[in-house]
């Protein structure tokens, strides 16, 4: 299977080719045709397995899909990952993959000044990558309106909920409108990944590699 059969737009597609990508991995070749149904997705998916490319391609096709040039930028999709380091890492893909694509992304983690990251978010951004606490803590000041997601990914939930942010997910996840996709990754399925899924996930699709 070619990147070119799985549906994605060409400036995306253009992007994956500079990169140097020749095949999509089985999590992209499953997750990819799938998210771009529209459907939540349920992945049960280790680091290395090209996992991060495998919801951003979809979801940058499906924000550009209806992407309105002259409209003021909310933001549109939120990724949230457990670190900052991870936060970074999906951000710098995020800008890697649309870097075709009239698309703008932040990223926002705890343990820096908040004020660049606010600055950022008031000159508009479409796909903001964050950590829960500091993501609560910018909600808090109002220098956030998370009330037009239409995408949301939870990114290594099992570490997330291991790392104590099952309380900050859910204030997060009462941030959010109910009309969403929602895309639920994870290495591992405790009780607790799974009754986050139940809350979360509506029939989803599920995948696992
Ligand atoms: P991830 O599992 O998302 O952390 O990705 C692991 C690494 O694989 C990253 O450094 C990606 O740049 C790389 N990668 C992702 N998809 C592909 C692909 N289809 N072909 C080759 N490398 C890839």
């Amino acid at each position: 299977m070619n990147f070119a059969d799985l549906g994605l737009a060409e400036p995306i597609l253009r992007a994956v080719r500079e990169q140097g990508y020749e095949t999509p991995t089985p999590i992209q070749q499953q997750a990819i045709p799938m998210v771009l149904t529209g459907g939540d997705l349920l992945a049960g998916a280790q680091t290395g397995t090209g996992k991060t490319a495998g919801f951003t391609l979809p979801m940058l096709h499906r924000l550009m899909a209806t992407h309105q040039p002259q409209a003021k930028r909310v933001v549109r999709a939120l990724v949230l990952t457990p670190t900052r380091e991870l936060a970074a890492q999906v951000e710098e893909q995020v800008r890697l993959y649309g870097k075709h694509l009239p698309l703008q992304s932040t990223v926002i983690f705890g343990g820096v000044g908040l004020g660049p990251q606010i600055s950022r978010l008031r000159t508009g951004v479409d796909i903001l990558v964050a950590t829960p606490g500091r993501l609560l803590d910018i909600h808090q000041q109002r220098h956030l309106d998370l009330s037009k997601v239409e995408i949301l990914v939870l990114d290594e939930a099992d570490r997330m909920l291991d790392m104590g942010f099952i309380h900050d997910i859910k204030k997060v996840l009462a941030l959010l409108p109910s009309t969403k996709q929602s895309l639920l990754f994870s290495a591992t399925f405790s009780d607790e990944i799974k009754a986050l899924a139940d809350r979360l996930l509506k029939s989803p699709s599920l995948i696992e590699v």
